[in-house]
């Protein structure tokens, strides 16, 4: 029943696109984007023998040469250092030193020890100091936000000079979804502090956080490294030398921190929720300390280039995306140590690599010169795509779009596609077109409160005044018997991060190729489009990052 339905479907569809006149057609006469090398790439790409491909590790470097002997066979260019197919990426890792965290709370004569993995936790090992020690007054600022053109102002009560800030992950509901994005993730809310002085920060939990991110997900894996990529002149990227510490509370550790506050710790929960600013001294020292083990190495970004073929445009690029780390080994479970991230994401390297190979064998070649690159260090951060945003190999000024592809799950036939960040730029109206032109439903985000926008590589090239997209697949599908919304919601529930992204023959290898045509077409309009894709006029990311 399933198999026959999906199949139909399949068929309907290729019909649709042979009549639509759009190039997808190789010399057999089948869809040139092909369901099987997507599906053979996961394969390789998830296999255990990768280890699940984390950052600086053998399993990574195995997928970096997988993929670009690909890019070589497919007649593309090397776009790296030197001539090769890679752009070598410095790191920093931290790892935590086990039982060195030690968090006290000093209420005059009162001291209170939390409890590492059970009050607190780190937000991230120092990936600065390799000891940090700090004793300093908390204050209190609400979301950490202190931004006057939207009124919101957490810092107005307090002096934060010298003293740790505690704050609400997050941002109010009300903020519209890109503002929501942009001040709830950690880098605006720590330079912020910076900026106000602070010398570390505190981070705690609503309610509707806590049921967001179970605390036992904060809390596994704990020897797994965090990381930063250095620049030339040995600052890290990110590295925030000012700042001793970088913890998370559990509510126990929350209500401990408000023991001697004038406002209950219930009370900054309420005006939280109600998205009120709110700042005050919460009248208690914090000392606390931790210990990290530092080690430099450097892995790998897999660039390729096929060259345009205008003589003007040439010099520009479109740079598609994909991340080629995972999260590696760790805490086993059901008794499987491999994080394999088949969807997460060997799936978009996948589509990638068929969008690479349709461009490098269409009949006509594009205007602009496009980029493929394979991203080390995303689930560390975003590294190996902050790292070439701001080190670009070809000039920074002539990119002109990114296109990313993240996690695309393959768990139902796709008739819907998103793509993320539609709305901010001329690229929309392409996105549009061009799923129009395969014959699926192009979708607004759908779960804006999961600020999906920033948290993948193409945040990377915004920040960089570069408009860009992140195609996904839609929440719902016409298919009978597949219910779309309940499989993704279980999936990022069981699977998200989990060893049991596994390769899996079942998958729906058939949305992939669509989705990668999907983003062919998208590239392909791009490219040959005499101007340049725009943001449009007042946007908030154009405020932001624009040049
Ligand atoms: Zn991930």
């Amino acid at each position: 029943m399933r198999k026959s339905t999906f199949t139909i479907i399949t068929a309907a569809l290729s019909t649709l696109a042979a009549f639509s006149g759009c190039s997808n057609k190789g010399q057999s006469g089948q869809t040139a984007f092909s369901p099987g090398a997507i599906s053979a790439h996961v394969r390789f790409l998830a296999d255990d023998l990768l280890e699940g491909r984390f950052t600086g590790t053998r399993g990574y470097d195995l997928a970096a040469a997988y993929v670009a002997t690909q890019f070589e066979s497919y007649g593309l260019e090397p776009g790296g250092d030197d001539g090769t197919y890679y752009q070598q990426v410095p790191f920093r890792s931290a790892v935590r030193v086990a039982g060195a965290q030690s968090l006290l709370l000093i209420n005059g004569g009162k001291t209170t020890k939390l409890v590492e993995l059970q009050d607190f936790v780190l937000r991230t090992p120092d990936r600065v100091h390799t000891k940090s020690n700090v004793t300093a007054e908390v204050v209190f600022a609400g979301f950490g936000i202190s931004e006057p053109v939207i009124n919101h102002e957490d810092y107005a009560n307090i002096d934060a000079r010298g003293k740790i800030v505690a704050m609400f992950d997050r941002a109010p509901d009300a903020f519209v979804p890109n503002e929501l994005a942009y001040y709830a993730s950690t880098s605006y809310k720590v330079q912020t502090a910076v900026a106000h002085g602070a010398v570390g920060v505190l981070f705690l939990r609503t309610p509707a956080e806590e049921e967001r991110v179970p605390w036992q997900r904060l809390t596994a894996n704990q020897e797994r490294p965090a990381m930063a990529w250095r620049d030339e002149a040995g600052g890290l990227h990110p590295g925030w030398p000012e700042i001793q510490g970088l913890v998370r509370l559990n509510r126990s550790g929350a209500e401990a921190l408000f023991q001697n506050s004038k406002v209950p710790f219930t009370d900054a929960v309420t005006a939280a929720e109600a998205g009120k600013p709110q700042s005050f001294d919460l009248g208690i020292t914090v000392r606390m300390s931790s210990r990290s083990r530092h080690h430099e190495f450097s892995s790998p970004n897999v660039v390729a280039v096929l060259p345009g073929s205008d003589p003007v445009l040439k010099d520009e690029y479109i740079v598609y995306t994909a991340h080629l780390d995972h999260v590696g080994t760790g805490d086993p479970v059901n008794g499987d140590p491999v994080y394999n991230g088949a969807h997460d994401n060997a799936v978009g390297t996948a589509m990638m690599l068929e969008v690479a190979r349709n461009f490098a064998s269409a009949e006509t070649r594009p205007g602009r010169s496009i980029i493929f690159l394979a991203l080390t260090g995303e689930e560390r951060g975003l590294l190996g795509s902050d790292y070439f945003a701001q080190n670009p190999t070809v000039p920074r000024d002539n990119i002109v779009a990114n296109l990313n592809l993240d996690m695309f799950l393959l768990l139902f036939p796709m008739t819907e596609v998103v793509a993320f960040g539609a709305e901010h730029s001329s690229l929309g109206a392409v996105a549009e077109r061009a799923a129009a032109q395969v014959g699926l439903k192009l979708t607004p985000d759908p779960m804006p409160e999961e600020t999906i926008f920033v948290r993948s590589d193409q945040y990377s090239f915004v920040r960089q005044g570069v408009p860009s997209l992140y195609v996904d697949t839609g929440l719902n599908t016409d298919a009978a018997g597949f219910d779309g919304p309940t499989l993704i919601r279980e999936w990022l529930k069981n699977s998200y991060h989990k060893p049991s992204d596994e390769y899996d023959p079942a998958m729906h290898f058939e949305s992939g190729a669509r989705a990668a045509h999907f983003n062919f077409l998208i590239g392909m309009e791009v490219a040959n489009t005499k101007a340049r894709p725009t943001w449009n006029e007042g946007d908030f990311f154009l405020e932001k990052f624009g040049q």
